[in-house]
């Protein structure tokens, strides 16, 4: 084990070792080999990353808002230079096949592309007469350190929805990746100081709680910045604002589509086994439900049992794998209690994933699992199982299948299956969702448009990117001038 490297934190540019005795194994899922590992930073090594961001604050506030984003145009294009490796080493720490982590480099790069407007981002308003003689602006300025809490099931994309953005901001960053996928974050960390960012405005420190812990008690962080499980979220959340700082926190989903009768098959069936077992479930924006409306269920179901039953299962190194292992071997261990749930609940088996599990040697795999039958109140319908489990809920209007949906705690994406004007406004007007696909598998928004939906999917008030994005991470002076 000794020959396995232990992870370094970014700190005032340089690398350092944790203070540390304590670390976590990190394996590639889909063998089970580790292949680091990752220190449970202290306090002390919290501090240092906080100091060092302080003091590179002013100076980096400072910069020229221009000259601030050609240092992004440059990572834009050495994250274009190195996007194989990037999506490799996804592979490699999360399991999901490679087409899926090219797909979330892209993602990634996105976000720096929109962060490379803050020219533009960061202008106020002005109205030159508000009375005679007296006009009024607003300007926009960063708020200083920022702090990053991000979840396992994207190394890149949400690192990348809160760094870049922040920075281009002119505020300084203190990210603390998630323990289970922390590798990809120290090489996004290396290129933009490659690309010119100075020494303290980017800092890394690994490990878990007690770093959340101390970045929500530090005076010197002024935001936070999560994205992760509910129950964490919500108390990232609750806990930051009583330290009295702002915060945006992400949370968990239980996302529905909703199928009606004159749907397009083929597109359907496609969408619905992508957004399903795409990243082995492991996606905030999962399709985890559907609801079958009318008497398009039985085709529908045989349809998703038939293709489900052929795909490609295995390491997302491989060509053509579609569905990789889950995270970690106690993940496989709590999907594989859900299923069991399910059938003890009642719902009827139409693919079973535990055999594939049974047969992938020490990789964490389970296969790709769909239950017939789902009512609401089981808990395969109410809880975030975040693995490739699909129930199907069957409803007999789409005004039922709506209400169906609203019932979950969640409401963070929602489908429609359709070709009806009526049913899309309908579907618009009702559903409790922030983010709505139609006719579209996984309706993640693009870097310009916030992210985030509702409920118990979201804590806070700015979503994550776009203009909410900018919002969150500046703050306005109002200047009220008579000449
Ligand atoms: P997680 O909550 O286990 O971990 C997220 C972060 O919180 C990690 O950095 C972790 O170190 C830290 N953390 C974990 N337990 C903590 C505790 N008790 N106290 C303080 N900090 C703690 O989440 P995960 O399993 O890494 O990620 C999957 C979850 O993230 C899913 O629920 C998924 O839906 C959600 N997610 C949501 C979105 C969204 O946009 N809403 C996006 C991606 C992921």
């Amino acid at each position: 084990m000794t020959t396995i490297p232990v992870l370094q934190n970014y700190v005032g540019g340089r690398w350092v070792p944790s203070d540390s005795p304590s670390y976590e194994i990190v394996p590639n899922p889909a063998t089970g080999e580790p292949i680091a590992r990752v220190p449970l930073s202290t306090r002390s090594d919290l501090h240092a990353a906080v100091e060092a961001a302080r003091s590179s604050f002013t100076a980096w506030k400072e910069t020229p808002v221009p000259k601030r984003a050609r240092i992004l145009f440059k990572y834009q294009q050495l994250l274009v230079d190195h996007w194989e490796e990037l999506a490799r080493l996804i592979t490699q720490e999360n399991g999901k096949s490679y087409t899926e982590a090219y797909g979330e480099v892209q993602r990634g790069i996105e976000c720096v592309e929109f962060a490379a407007g803050s020219p533009t981002l960061m202008m106020g308003s002005q109205l030159p007469d508000i009375a005679t003689g007296i006009e009024s602006g607003m300007y926009r300025y960063p708020l200083g350190v920022v702090a990053g809490i991000s979840p396992f099931n994207f190394p890149m994309m949400v690192p990348c929805w809160m760094f870049p953005l922040a920075i281009a901001c002119g505020n300084t960053f203190i990210l603390k990746p998630s323990e289970r996928t922390p590798l990809l974050a120290n090489r996004l960390a290396e290129l933009f100081t490659e690309a010119g960012l100075p020494d303290g405005v980017l800092n890394i420190v690994h490990g878990s709680k007690e770093i959340v812990n101390g970045m929500i008690e530090d005076p010197d962080i002024q935001a936070i910045s999560f994205v992760g499980s509910q129950p964490v979220a919500e108390y990232v959340y609750k806990s930051s604002a009583a330290h009295g700082k702002r915060v945006q926190a992400l949370a968990g989903a239980k996302n529905h589509s909703i199928v009606l009768p004159d749907a397009d098959l083929e597109l359907t069936v496609s969408n619905i086994l992508g957004a399903a077992f795409g990243s082995a479930g492991e996606r905030c924006m999962a399709c985890s439900v559907v609801v079958a409306v009318g008497d398009i269920a039985d085709t529908l179901v045989n349809k998703l049992q038939e293709t489900a039953s052929r795909m490609k299962i295995g390491n997302g190194l491989e060509p053509d794998v579609f569905l990789g292992p889950v995270i970690r071997s106690s993940h496989k261990d709590r999907t594989i209690d859900y299923i069991e749930a399910g059938i003890r609940e009642g719902a009827s088996m139409v693919v079973d994933g535990r055999d594939v599990a049974a047969a992938q040697g020490s990789g964490f795999f389970v296969g790709p699992t769909i239950f017939d039958g789902v009512q609401t109140d089981m808990k395969i319908w109410q809880d975030e199982i975040f693995a490739p489990v699909l129930s199907i809920v069957r409803a007999s209007s789409l005004k039922e299948a709506i209400e169906i949906a609203n019932r979950s705690e969640f409401a963070n994406g929602a489908c429609l299956y359709t070709d009806s004007a009526k049913a899309i406004r309908q579907f618009r007007e009702q559903i409790d969702a922030g983010m709505l696909g139609i006719n579209v598998g996984v309706p993640a928004p693009m870097a310009f448009f916030p992210f985030s939906g509702f409920k118990k999917s979201f804590y806070g008030d700015l979503h994550a990117n776009g203009r909410d994005g900018v919002e969150f991470y500046t703050r306005k002076k109002m200047v009220t001038s008579r000449y």
